[in-house]
């Protein structure tokens, strides 16, 4: 959204945003604290910049978790939390003049210029977490939870209807926690869709921890047919020792509460989680526990990481897993998960009903669509995004049907 926000930006200030970085005169990098393999990528993309003398901006959560000054001391640097204030960054770097906005000057991130990707508006209704896990250096970036003021979110939201945006994605680090002045996430969510229009909301990330005290409310306010309903839990690990270790404040049965109660109210839903393996200190018979664990709640998605250090976590100075060990176990959990995806999938196939048209693929020609539990539909086309179509689903493959 950093990207969207900082683009809107100076497209309002009358800068003109180019596909090529060939023909721009400034390119802004907009970098990702969360892994390690991402990181050695980004640095990779600035190296390369840098020795074709593009006069670059370094942005994003990377420069607020990790000193990039000390390897790229010429370069200018702006910070999530500053994002509103790029054209000052931007304007002086084209002037020759090295500018770092760094800190945590906090700004809500609503009612802001953004660019517009087709018919999806990615929402974020809060920076920052109250959680401390030990492997997370997002935390560092984004700092404590800060949620944007809930009328100006559905502002935002009711104006976003009128340009043509059919779908939202409420994100932030965790959303669950959400609480602007007493406003909890499921009032948020309750005055997003009494607007009028057709539309759906997609939430995102929720603690499992932060879950639990507004559960029901959270499952009533997903009635609402304008809910995707799409539940995304990360876990972490199926283990109760190593979610210790990970400092993550909550057990394998809480999870377990948070989707059977989910699941009974809505049994189609899909649940996504997030797993990381070989975090430092895990043992076998730990990943061994995930392992059973993924299969006995069998998620509709999981979204594995080999677990990569980052600087100046609790879990950077514990014991490490050997990388050979952390293959091993990814292919392990791989293997599993596909299984379990494509089971999942091969439920809906004969299913007859509508689709909204997210995006076309020019790779493969295709169009994908969402259906009411927010599972990809490959569609034969020619459609229009924000269509809605009606489809019967023929196959399904582990990552999506059609
Ligand atoms: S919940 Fe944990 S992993 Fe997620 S942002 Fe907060 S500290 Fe990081």
């Amino acid at each position: 959204m950093d990207s969207q926000i900082m683009g809107g930006t100076l497209k309002q200030k009358g800068y003109e945003l180019v596909e090529n970085d060939e023909k721009a005169d400034l390119v802004i990098l907009n970098l990702c604290s969360v892994k390690q393999k991402t990181e050695n990528k980004e640095r990779h993309r600035i190296e390369q910049l840098r020795n074709k003398g593009k006069k670059l901006v370094l942005a994003g959560c990377l420069p607020e978790a990790v000193n990039l000054g000390k390897d790229y001391p010429e370069l200018s640097q702006i910070g999530t939390n500053r994002v509103a204030e790029i054209e000052t960054v931007v304007d002086n770097t084209l002037a020759g003049e090295k500018t770092v906005l760094l800190g945590k000057s906090k700004t809500p991130k609503v009612l802001m210029p953004k660019i517009q990707n087709g018919t999806i508006r990615i929402m974020e209704v809060q920076s920052g977490c109250g959680y401390f896990c030990s492997f997370c250096s997002t935390k560092f970036a984004k700092g404590g939870q800060y949620p944007y003021p809930a009328r100006d979110i559905v502002k935002e939201i009711e104006l976003s209807l009128v340009e043509g945006v059919r779908e939202f994605w409420i994100t932030g680090q965790e959303v669950a926690g959400y609480n602007d002045n007493g406003i909890l996430l499921p009032d948020l969510i309750n005055k997003i869709t009494g607007l009028q229009g057709d539309f759906f909301i997609r939430i995102g990330m929720l603690h499992p921890a932060s879950v639990l005290p507004i559960i029901d409310e959270l499952i009533e306010a997903y009635k609402n047919e304008k809910v995707f309903k799409f539940l995304h839990v990360p876990q972490q690990s199926g283990s109760n020792s190593m979610l210790k270790k990970m400092n993550r404040k909550n057990s394998t049965d809480e999870y377990k509460i948070v989707i059977k109660k989910f699941k009974a109210a809505f049994p189609e839903m899909t649940v996504w989680t997030d797993i990381i393996v070989g975090h430092p200190a895990e043992t076998e018979e730990e990943f061994a526990e995930t392992v059973r664990f993924i299969e006995e709640t069998r998620p509709d998605f999981v979204n594995i990481s080999a677990y990569g250090w980052r600087p100046n976590t609790p879990a950077a100075k514990m014991k490490q897993v050997a990388s050979d060990i952390k293959k091993e176990r990814t292919r392990i959990l791989s293997r599993v998960v596909k299984d379990l995806m494509l089971e999942s999938n091969q439920k809906w196939i004969g299913w007859k009903g509508t689709v909204l048209v997210d995006e076309y693929k020019p790779d493969k020609g295709t169009w994908l669509g969402r259906n009411y539990a927010y599972k990809p539909v490959v569609l034969r086309g020619p459609h229009l995004a924000g269509e809605v179509v009606e489809v019967e689903i023929a196959r399904a493959e582990d990552t999506h049907l059609e």
